[in-house]
């Protein structure tokens, strides 16, 4: 059983231009509409790929409602709590050369009191299943608490041991502080960009993550996996370390590959499967994605065949 946590869906608008010039009228047809949000994303590949999901969050306002609506239509179970506030919305531009221009909104606040409820809805998830659950805490929250994630990890190891898998795809100060802690989740995905930001180190290739795979920040954490765009991923499983090289491909639209990578994960790991099947899944769903125009969106019969295109080089 697989549980995703998206702490700020959003509806999100994706519109497709020959140029982007600014300052000036951009037309564009055949726009997008979906709702978006990391857990909801990786969500839907674990549910694709035939995975037992459920997807919770908070939802607020007008676009809160149309959210919960375009949830009904998916393949998971949800359990999204209403809060106060509006949903946000999410524009995305994508001209002909794939330069990506985006406006996002804050979306509405986590206060404490919301803390709390999200946290006793994943404990009572937790407790209605009969085998430890697969946990994915995923994207941004509009929280004053730099430590709310910090906080999650530490409640959900005391009130339900290791038999839980937690797997995080977090960034910036919140992930600091998770790395920064006793409680480390199991698993975590930050991509080349976000890896380099957490330990400060201007890092533009396989090599330098390699590099620094020994950083003190991620001792202790079971399984990182560093996903590289187009170049693929590195991994580090306990003592083992995997160039992840993946085919060239023509791609439609990146947006939400990490996601997928997610949720191919999560799959796997619910299903047991191997470390080297589980980062073929992986990359298979991030590159299955980026070959869609949607959002957090896999092919099965994509993921099928490109999984077998992956090469692990064992370093
Ligand atoms: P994020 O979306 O979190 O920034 P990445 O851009 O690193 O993450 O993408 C995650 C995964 O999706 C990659 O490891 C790869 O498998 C796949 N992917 C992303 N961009 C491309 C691309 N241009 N070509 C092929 N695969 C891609």
């Amino acid at each position: 059983m697989i549980l995703t946590v998206t702490l700020n869906p959003s509806m999100d608008s994706i519109y497709f231009t020959d140029t982007f010039v600014l300052g000036a009228m951009n037309r564009c047809s055949n726009p997008i509409k979906a709702v978006g949000g990391k857990g909801i994303n990786a969500g839907r590949t674990a549910a694709i790929l035939g995975g037992k999901v459920t997807t919770m969050g908070v939802l607020a306002g007008k676009n809160g409602e149309l959210i919960r609506h375009e949830l009904e239509q998916e393949p998971f179970k949800t359990k999204f709590i209403s809060i106060f506030g509006e949903s946000r919305n999410a524009v995305t531009v994508m001209d002909r050369e794939k330069n990506q221009t985006e406006i996002v909104e804050l979306g509405p606040e986590i206060t404490a009191d919301t803390e709390k409820i999200i946290l006793d809805t994943i404990l009572d998830f937790a407790d209605e299943q009969n085998e430890g659950p697969i946990i994915a805490l995923c994207g941004s929250a509009n929280t004053k608490n730099d430590y709310l994630y910090q906080e999650y990890l530490l409640q959900l190891r005391d009130k339900l041991g290791t038999k839980v898998k937690i797997l995080t795809d977090i960034s910036g100060k919140q992930l600091k502080n998770v790395l920064n802690n006793s409680v480390k989740p199991y698993f975590i995905k930050p991509n080349i960009q976000e890896f380099s930001d957490l330990i400060d180190l201007p890092l533009t290739s396989k090599i330098d993550v390699i590099n620094n795979l020994n950083h003190p920040m991620l001792k202790e954490v079971p399984f990182v996996l560093i996903s590289c765009g187009g170049d693929g991923a590195v991994a580090k499983y306990h003592d083992q370390i995997f160039d992840v090289i993946i085919p060239t491909i023509d791609i439609i639209n990146p947006t939400g590959s990490g996601d997928a990578t997610v949720g191919g994960v999560a799959f796997a790991l619910d299903q047991n499967f191997s470390i080297e099947e589980t980062l073929r899944y992986a990359m298979a769903c991030g590159m299955s994605n980026a070959l869609e125009q949607a959002v957090g969106y896999v092919s099965i019969e994509n993921v099928e065949t490109l999984k077998n295109q992956i090469i692990l080089k064992e370093i």
